[in-house]
């Protein structure tokens, strides 16, 4: 297939997404993600949960050029839809995917010293303070970590009439919430969409971080 505008195929790809219930980010939640990238100005992004490919295109269509996606996906059929769209558009060069557990690859490349100035947690939500626990290692001084579905339907903030079978869920989005606001971390919420959070790493006292 031939190489298509950025634009254009977003847009497919948010059809496709629409279509076959792909959780992509939504429509309110784009719009804080790519506010994020702006202020951000990426080089080296490392995102949990690529779906099908198009929060990691969302990003580079407005990171500085240099700027290189990793993305890991367990879901195979996923996965193949994802490397197939990155095959579609010159973006998709400097994508690395990773087909596996987000956790595992997350050690992995935490163990191999990676480093990164972005870091998008949208894979499981149950798993989310393990990733915190994996990834912040790799988050460089000044870095930006963003997670996106924080506050899942609202029930993080209001668990009143919440289902039981959101328990596990909505309890460890908590934890996830409090460890991000956890000195040195300090994060801002962004409820519009199913809730983003933006956490950075502030300088201490003794200068180590920033
Ligand atoms: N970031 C994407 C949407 C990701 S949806 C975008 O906004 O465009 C969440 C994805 O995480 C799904 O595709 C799901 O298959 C994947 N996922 C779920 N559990 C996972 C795990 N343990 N490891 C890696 N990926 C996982
Ligand atoms: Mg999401």
């Amino acid at each position: 297939m031939a190489l298509m505008e950025t634009t254009a195929l977003l847009q497919e790809m948010e059809t496709y997404a629409e279509a076959h219930n792909v959780p992509i980010l939504n429509a309110n939640g784009r719009r804080f993600y790519a506010q994020f990238i702006h202020e951000a100005q990426p080089h080296r992004i490392l995102e949990l949960g690529t779906a099908i490919g198009y929060s990691a295109l969302l990003a580079l269509s407005l990171a500085p050029a240099d700027c290189t996606v990793d993305t890991v996906e367990l879901d195979e059929e996923r996965y193949a839809i994802a490397q197939a769209n990155f095959a579609r558009t010159p973006l998709g060069t400097r994508v690395t995917q990773y087909l596996g557990d987000a956790g595992d690859v997350a050690e992995r490349l935490a163990q191999e010293g990676r480093m990164f100035d972005f870091i998008f947690l949208d894979a499981a939500k149950a798993q989310y303070p393990d990733y915190f626990r994996k990834v912040t290692p790799m988050l460089a001084a000044g870095g930006t970590l963003v997670a996106d579905n924080v506050l899942f339907r609202g029930y993080v903030l209001h668990p009143v009439m919440m289902p039981r079978r959101f328990e596990t869920i909505v309890g460890r989005l908590q934890e996830y919430l409090r460890l991000a606001n956890t000195p040195p971390y300090q994060t801002e919420i962004f409820p519009r969409g199913d809730g983003l959070a933006r956490t950075r790493r502030m300088t201490d006292a003794k200068g180590g971080t920033s």
